[in-house]
């Protein structure tokens, strides 16, 4: 047994990571009473080797889908080896973490401060700019650094996405003109960048914006030395499975191979959630049963913030010996704070008998979940277990490329 720091080494208690065991019902044996998230290293390593192995280019992972650290090792022992941070707290931890990996600090938005102590301390020399003023601004932190892959982000459109992040970030159609030329300047080499927005269902959503990164390099007359993709690479949720990942890599190598850059251009990609989703799970306890509402021991302001704040439907598993046979209902669940907002619509399809004292499995929470985590309200654990079964749900085991899909993900 040994413990290891919540993963900025921010105020959070620390985890204690229990032996390996099988999964999920050896857990609910020992009748846990606070949450327990299950870690799957080997899960992990799949998807790390399926982008390492795949993808037609670099795939760097976004730390913020999950920090840990545990995980970023994983990462890196199967073939990561370039990280997209977005914080200086985010860059001090990979650097520590995994002192050989190459950082690129792919916020468009940053404190001088921060651009400063990246390159100069940590040696991050690829950094992401929407603006003349952010772009001003790294120049002056790196001391006009004649060294530097700047990433201009490009707006592009959120509409084939899950989760838009299409307004805040990126420069508009029409205006990217003035701020490449100006970045092509000041750069060693220059790159364009851009995020279709998170769990992109279709490849369309790369071609659409590989269309727009077209238009911007024939409007400025530049030469780009890198194209960054972006992440969205999408995971299978109940509802919402995507098609295989291979189709996008396809999608957007054409794209790549077809835009007016050089033939020793670079395409990259920052993938988080499809690096991560399939890395941790959470069993949590029903401590009360109203109707088809079941309170439950973990919730918004735990892993389930996604759950909660944008109904996230995550696959589920009643984990009782012997299994129950009574067929599947709809439920939602109540988190454990006195917060009317810890509520999660689901609807989360259980056996209709599920009762008090029963444990759930909570999939698929590898990214965004663990890494939202909060005390809140004195709730919340971090009790953590190294299983070695399969996930709920995969996008990499099934070797014709369809995703596998847990027989308790039913479409509504
Ligand atoms: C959040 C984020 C990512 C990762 O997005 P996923 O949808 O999790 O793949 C990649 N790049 C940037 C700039 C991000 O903000």
């Amino acid at each position: 047994m040994h413990k290891h720091h919540s993963a900025l080494g921010l105020a959070k208690a620390q985890s204690t990571v229990l032996p390996t065991v099988g999964g999920g019902i050896d857990i609910a044996r020992r009748n846990p009473v606070d949450p327990v998230t299950l870690i799957r290293p080997h899960a992990a390593a799949r998807a790390a080797r399926f982008f390492a192995e795949k993808f037609p280019g670099r795939s760097m992972y976004a730390v913020k889908a999950n920090p840990s650290p545990d995980l970023l090792q994983v990462l890196w022992d199967n073939g990561i080896t370039h990280y997209d941070v977005a914080s200086i707290a985010e860059v001090r931890l990979v650097a520590r973490t995994l002192p050989d990996a190459t950082l690129c600090f792919m916020h468009p938005v940053k404190a001088e401060e921060a651009v400063a102590e990246a390159y100069f301390t940590h040696g991050v020399r690829v950094f992401s700019l929407d603006s003349i003023e952010e772009l001003d601004k790294v120049m002056r932190a790196t001391r006009n650094a004649s060294d530097l892959t700047l990433c201009v982000r490009l707006r592009v459109s959120s509409e084939y996405s899950k989760l838009s992040l299409a307004s805040k970030f990126g420069v508009a159609p029409g205006e990217s003109k003035e701020l490449l030329f100006a970045a092509r300047q000041a750069a060693d080499a220059l790159g364009i960048c851009f995020h279709v927005g998170s769990q992109a269902m279709t490849p369309d959503a790369y071609a659409q914006a590989m269309e727009r990164v077209r238009a911007a390099i024939v409007e400025a007359a530049v030469t780009v030395d890198v194209i960054d993709v972006g992440g969205g690479f999408p995971s299978s949720y109940p509802g919402m499975e995507p098609p295989p990942l291979e189709r996008f890599f396809e999608t957007i190598h054409r794209a790549f191979e077809s835009l007016p850059i050089s033939y020793s251009a670079e395409l990259w990609a920052e993938p988080g959630r499809a690096l991560c989703a399939e890395y941790s799970s959470v069993v949590v306890r029903v401590e009360r049963r109203r109707g088809n509402e079941l309170y439950i021991n973990d919730g918004a302001y735990g892993a389930l913030f996604d759950a909660a704040h944008i109904g996230w439907r995550f696959p589920v598993t009643l984990l009782r010996e012997p299994e129950s046979t009574v067929r599947d209902h709809p439920f939602s669940f109540y988190g454990p704070t006195c917060d009317d907002m810890d509520h999660m619509a689901g609807p989360f399809l259980l056996p209709a008998d599920v009762q008090v004292g029963d444990y759930i499995e909570i999939g698929m929470l590898g990214a965004y979940g663990a890494a939202m985590r909060t005390a809140f309200n004195g709730f919340g654990s971090e009790e953590t277990v190294i299983v070695d079964d399969e996930p709920m749900v995969s996008l990499y085991t099934d070797l014709t490329g369809h995703a596998g899909v847990a027989s308790n993900v039913v479409k509504l």
